[in-house]
């Protein structure tokens, strides 16, 4: 189970959590063109190590946070507001 520390409402269970997707990515501009909205949509990577996601406190605050989650041991490096800058550690796994 993850322990996620949300910097509103403190260490809490992934229960009280829902997993909103890649964090990583970003919306093209409105002129990129169909093939460039197409990968923002539809492309992912599976990376198995650090990870950047968006997590919801669905049970508490409600709030979006940003984690960095390492996606074999669910390590948790980070915890962050969407506008926060979150760097990864090296690549270890
Ligand atoms: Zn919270």
């Amino acid at each position: 189970m993850l322990r996620i520390p949300c910097p509103h409402c403190g260490v809490r269970d992934e229960f009280e959590f829902r997993y909103r997707g890649d964090a990583s990515v970003r919306r093209p501009a409105a002129d990129a063109g169909i093939d460039a909205f197409h990968a923002y949509v539809y492309e992912r990577t599976n990376p198995a190590g650090w990870h950047l996601e968006w997590w919801q406190h669905v049970s508490g605050c409600r709030r979006l946070l940003k984690v960095a989650r390492h996606t074999l041991s669910h390590e948790i490096h980070a915890v962050g507001l969407p506008d926060d800058e979150i760097v990864l550690p090296e690549a270890s796994a």
